[in-house]
C-alpha cells in the first residue's frame, strides 16, 4: 500500500472519503474495463492508474473485466496483450479475470424481467426508421408501432431471437423508457440485437449479443463494484445506467463517476484511428514505438513507474483539456537522470587516432555507471590508440561555445584523457574522416599539470573493441498537436518521425544490454535494447527519450 501522504487527492477520492465516512460503504471496488479491440494507449493508462491506485490506497479491490460485447470487432490477442500491459504497469487484479461475457447468462435473464415487467419490446423498425422515430436534440422522438406488444408476445420474440429465427437487422430489443426525454439514450434504447458472430469467450453459443450500456452496468452490479469509474463521454448513459440498475433485481447499486479523458499533443487516443495506422502499415504494429500505446513506451524504454507518475502528475478532473507532450517526457526523463546506467555511443563516427599512444597497447579504464549513484558500480571501457568520436564533436576552427575538439585545443574524453587535437584527413567532399591529436598520460582522472584545464568533455568508443549498432530515433509521429482535428490524420503524419543510423559504434559492454532498460548514451539521449530485434544479436537501440526538453523550442 502506498504512503498516505504521497496519495493523489481527486474528486473521486473525495466521493469515496465521504463513502466510507457515511458508511454507504465498508470497502471500495473498482474495475478497469477495457474493450478487447485494439491495445492499451496512455489514456487507459491514466484509467489503470485511476482505479488500481483508488483500489491499492483504500485497501479495495480493483477487477480487470473485459467489456466483450462486439464479437466482431474483437480478438483473443488483444486480451493477452491487455494483461500484459496491466501488470507490466505494476498492478493487481483482484481474482479471476472477468469478461462481460461470462454474464451473458444473467444478462438474458435480466433482459427477460424487463419484458416481464413490460419494460422491454421486440421493435421491428428497420435503421432508418429507428432514426426517424428517435427524432433530434430539438424534437422528440416518436412512439413506435411494437411499444405496446405484450410481454408474454414480447417473450416469444425474444425467445425466437436468441434462437437464431431472425436474420441480423430485422428486429432488437429495447427498453421501453421515454421517446421524449431530452436525454437521446433514454429514447428505448437497444439493449439486445441479432448478430451471428463466433464470439472469442462464447464461441457460437449466442446469436443476440447486448448492447454496452445494458451490459456494463449490470456487470457492474454483478461484481459488486461500488465506483464505476468511466470518462465524460458517458455522461448522459449515466441516466440509462441508473434506469437499468433501478429496474431489475440486482444484487448491489452500483454508481458511475465520470472524469475527463487524456488528450496528449501530437498523438492520437482512440483505438480506432490507432487501428487505421496499424492495418494500413503506417506504423510498425501497434507497439512501434511511435505510438502513444501502453506497449509502444514499453518497446522504447519507458519504465512502468514514469507512466504511473505521469498520471498523478495530469491528475482526475471533469475539465476537457491537453496536455502537453513535454510533461510526459520530463517523467521519463527524471526517472532515466536517476536511475539508468551511463554508457557511451557514437552515432555518426569518425576516427581519432593518438598519435603518441603506443600502437601495441590497449588499456581497461574503469568507468562509473552512474555519476552519482556509485551503487550501479563501475564497468570496464576499453581504449587504445584509436578510437571514434561523434562526427559533430570536431571542428578545424570554432568560436569559444564550441566546447568540443578544435584543430591545437584539448577536450576531456570522457573518463578518459586529455588529447590536444593536431590534424586531420577529410575525404574528397571535404567532411573529416580522421582526426590526429596527442594526449597527456598524466591525465586520467587528473588535470593537466600546465594548469590548463579543457573546456569540454565529449564521448568515444574503442575503434577496435566497439560493436556495430543500428541506432533508431523516434520524433513525435505527428507534425501537429491535435492530428484528429484534421480531416485525414493520414496526411499529417511526420515524415521525420523515426530516422534510422546503420552505422552507429557502441562500447563493448552494450552487449549485454536487456531490452526496454534504458541506458542514457553520454550526451545523447537515452536508449533501449528494441524488445523486437528480428536478427538474432544484432544491436538495435531505441531512444526513448532526449537529455533535455526540445518540445519548448517547437511550440514557441
Ligand atoms: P478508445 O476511444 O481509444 O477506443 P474506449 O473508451 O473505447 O477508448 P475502452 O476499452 O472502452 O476504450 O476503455 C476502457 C476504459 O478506459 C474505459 O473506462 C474508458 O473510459 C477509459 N479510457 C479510454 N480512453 C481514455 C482516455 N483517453 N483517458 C482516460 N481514460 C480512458
Ligand atoms: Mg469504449
Amino acid at each position: 500500500m502506498s504512503d498516505t501522504e504521497n496519495r493523489p487527492t481527486n474528486f473521486i477520492r473525495n466521493i469515496i472519503d465521504e463513502d466510507l465516512a457515511s458508511g454507504k460503504h465498508s470497502k471500495v471496488q473498482t474495475r478497469f474495463p477495457p474493450e478487447p479491440n485494439g491495445f492499451l494507449h496512455i489514456g487507459h493508462a491514466k484509467s489503470i492508474c485511476l482505479n488500481f491506485g483508488i483500489a491499492q490506497d483504500y485497501q479495495g479491490l480493483c477487477n480487470l473485466r473485459f467489456d466483450d460485447t462486439n464479437p466482431e470487432k474483437e480478438d483473443i490477442d488483444y486480451v493477452h496483450a491487455i494483461q500484459k500491459d496491466v501488470s507490466w504497469l505494476g498492478y493487481e487484479w483482484a481474482g479471476d479475470i472477468h469478461y462481460s461475457s461470462d454474464y451473458f447468462d444473467q444478462l438474458h435473464g435480466y433482459a427477460v424481467e424487463l419484458i416481464e415487467k413490460g419494460l422491454a419490446y421486440v421493435c421491428f423498425l428497420n435503421a432508418d426508421e429507428t432514426r426517424e422515430y428517435r427524432g433530434t436534440l430539438n424534437k422528440p422522438g416518436k412512439n413506435s408501432p411494437y411499444r405496446d406488444t405484450s410481454p408474454q408476445e414480447n417473450l416469444d420474440l425474444f425467445a425466437k431471437m436468441k434462437n437464431g429465427e431472425f436474420e441480423e437487422g430485422i428486429c432488437a430489443l429495447r427498453a421501453k423508457i421515454d421517446m421524449s426525454s431530452s436525454f437521446m439514450c433514454l429514447r428505448d434504447p437497444i439493449i439486445y440485437r441479432v448478430r451471428f458472430a463466433h464470439h472469442h469467450q462464447t464461441g457460437d453459443k449466442w446469436c443476440i449479443y447486448p448492447m454496452y450500456d445494458f451490459t456494463h452496468c449490470l456487470s457492474d452490479a454483478i461484481e459488486g463494484i461500488t465506483h464505476s469509474i468511466c470518462t465524460l463521454e458517458f455522461q448522459d448513459n449515466r441516466r440509462l445506467y441508473d434506469w437499468v440498475i433501478e429496474n431489475v433485481s440486482v444484487p448491489a447499486t452500483p454508481r458511475q463517476y465520470e472524469f475527463s479523458r487524456l488528450n496528449l499533443e501530437y498523438t492520437l487516443m482512440s483505438k480506432r484511428k490507432l487501428n487505421t495506422l496499424v492495418e494500413e502499415k503506417l506504423v510498425d504494429g501497434w507497439n512501434d514505438p511511435r505510438m502513444p500505446t501502453i506497449a509502444a513506451f514499453r518497446r522504447r524504454g519507458y519504465t512502468p513507474g514514469s507512466l504511473r507518475e505521469f498520471s498523478k502528475r495530469i491528475g482526475v478532473t471533469k475539465m476537457d483539456n491537453t496536455i502537453e507532450m513535454s510533461v510526459l517526457e520530463a517523467c521519463i526523463r527524471e526517472d532515466l537522470n536517476d536511475n539508468a546506467p551511463r554508457a557511451m555511443a557514437v552515432l555518426d563516427p569518425i576516427k581519432l587516432v593518438i598519435e603518441n599512444y603506443p600502437a601495441d597497447k590497449s588499456e581497461e579504464l574503469t568507468v562509473k555507471n552512474h555519476p552519482s549513484d556509485d551503487e550501479q558500480g563501475t564497468r570496464i571501457v576499453p581504449f587504445s590508440k584509436e578510437l571514434y568520436i561523434e562526427a559533430e564533436d570536431f571542428k578545424e576552427e570554432a568560436n569559444k561555445k564550441y566546447k568540443r575538439l578544435v584543430l591545437g585545443k584539448a577536450v576531456r574524453l570522457r573518463g578518459a584523457y586529455v588529447v590536444t587535437a593536431t590534424g586531420c584527413d577529410k575525404d574528397e567532399d571535404g567532411n573529416v574522416t580522421t582526426v590526429y591529436c596527442s594526449y597527456d598520460d598524466q591525465t586520467l582522472g587528473k588535470n593537466p599539470t600546465d594548469g590548463t584545464k579543457p573546456k569540454g568533455v565529449i564521448h568515444w568508443v574503442d575503434a577496435a573493441k566497439s560493436l556495430d549498432a543500428t541506432v533508431r530515433l523516434y520524433d513525435r509521429l505527428f507534425t501537429v498537436p491535435n492530428p484528429a482535428a484534421e480531416s485525414d490524420f493520414k496526411e499529417v503524419i511526420n515524415p521525420e518521425s523515426l530516422v534510422v543510423i546503420n552505422h552507429a559504434k557502441v562500447e563493448p559492454a552494450l552487449a549485454q544490454a536487456k531490452p526496454e532498460l534504458a541506458y542514457q548514451f553520454e550526451r545523447q539521449g537515452y536508449f533501449c535494447l528494441d524488445n523486437d530485434i528480428q536478427e538474432q544479436g544484432a544491436l538495435v537501440f531505441n531512444r526513448t527519450v532526449g537529455l533535455r526538453d526540445t518540445w519548448a523550442k517547437i511550440s514557441a
